[in-house]
């Protein structure tokens, strides 16, 4: 069910193992993995307000609670309000809507600083436009830190929405548990190939 082409061929792009791509029906989606394979009811999701529309919707649906709101990343504030109850952390650089971006540094000053069972996950979906150098480097993140999973995708910047492909970089019990999460067959990817090779 796994589109093993794309797979490959985003893992060769972007330097890392196969197994650390899922690939999934829009980031949106595979995000909604994340929160399945991380979250139960009564678990915290911290984020930035204002930050990507969907986060709030996801964080609802999957019996999280949203944090108190706030402009822009302030990497301190997100890092004071983890609790124990806490399991995933959402950094959006270029956040999406103020276009506010994030220097690497800082960023993983406050990874470091917060625990292991808590997952950053990083929405890269405009990175392609950022040209500052400090800027997050969120592969340089994700090799550092077993807690750190990246989310990206093809409908911005490739201008590929209508395709609904993003996928995750995701160390492997992560990968392991998104695979378990996914829907069946519910990469577009996967069907327009299968819609290719049986028309020749
Ligand atoms: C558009 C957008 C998404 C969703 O991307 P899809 O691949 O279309 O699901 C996710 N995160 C951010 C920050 C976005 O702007």
């Amino acid at each position: 069910m796994g589109p093993v082409e794309l797979r490959n061929w985003i893992a060769v792009t972007l330097g890392t193992a196969a197994e650390q791509i899922n690939v999934g029906p829009r980031s949106v989606g595979v995000l909604q993995q994340i929160l399945a394979a991380t979250c139960e009811p009564n678990n915290e999701v911290i984020f930035a307000r204002r930050s990507f529309e969907a986060y709030p919707i996801f964080v609802t649906l999957t019996g999280a609670v949203p944090l108190s709101p706030y402009e822009g990343h302030d990497l301190a504030a997100v890092r004071d309000a983890f609790t124990e109850r806490t399991r995933v952390g959402i950094v959006c650089s270029p956040n999406n809507p103020t276009g506010a971006t994030d220097d690497n540094e800082s960023l993983s000053t406050s990874i470091a600083s917060v625990p292991s069972y808590i997952l950053v996950v990083i929405d890269e979906d405009y990175v392609e436009y950022v040209d500052e150098v400090d800027h997050v480097n969120g592969i340089t993140l994700f090799r550092s830190y077993p807690n750190v999973c990246l989310l990206r995708k093809f409908s911005k910047a490739h201008g590929l929405a209508a395709l609904r492909v993003g996928y995750a970089v995701a160390h492997p019990n992560l990968a392991n548990a998104l695979r378990k999460v996914a829907l069946p067959a519910g990469c577009a990817w996967t069907r327009i190939r299968h819609a290719a090779q049986s028309s020749g």
